[in-house]
C-alpha cells in the first residue's frame, strides 16, 4: 500500500487543527470545549480550536457567558 493512498485516506485535513480566532490561521495547541446551556442539550458539546495567542481570547469569550467550558490539548480530541 503506498504511502500516499494511505495519507489520502486516514489523514486529517490541515485545516482541522486550524486556530478557530477568526482570521487567524495558526495551528491550534489547544481545543476548548463548550456547550451552551440555553440551546444546546446536555451532551452536545462544540469545539473550538486555538493557538497559544488566541486561547486567552476564545476562553474569556465563553467565560464571560457562563458557559461551562474545558480546555484540553489538540492531541487529546476524541477522533
Ligand atoms: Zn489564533
Amino acid at each position: 500500500m503506498s504511502g500516499v493512498l494511505a495519507a489520502s485516506l486516514g489523514g486529517e485535513p490541515a485545516h482541522l487543527h486550524e486556530c478557530s480566532r477568526a482570521g487567524c490561521r495558526a495551528a491550534a495547541a489547544h481545543a476548548i470545549v463548550w456547550r451552551n446551556p440555553k440551546i444546546h442539550a446536555a451532551d452536545r458539546r462544540k469545539t473550538w480550536l486555538a493557538c497559544d495567542d488566541h486561547l486567552d481570547y476564545l476562553r474569556g469569550f465563553l467565560a464571560d457567558r457562563s458557559f461551562p467550558i474545558e480546555v484540553i490539548p489538540v492531541e487529546d480530541l476524541p477522533r
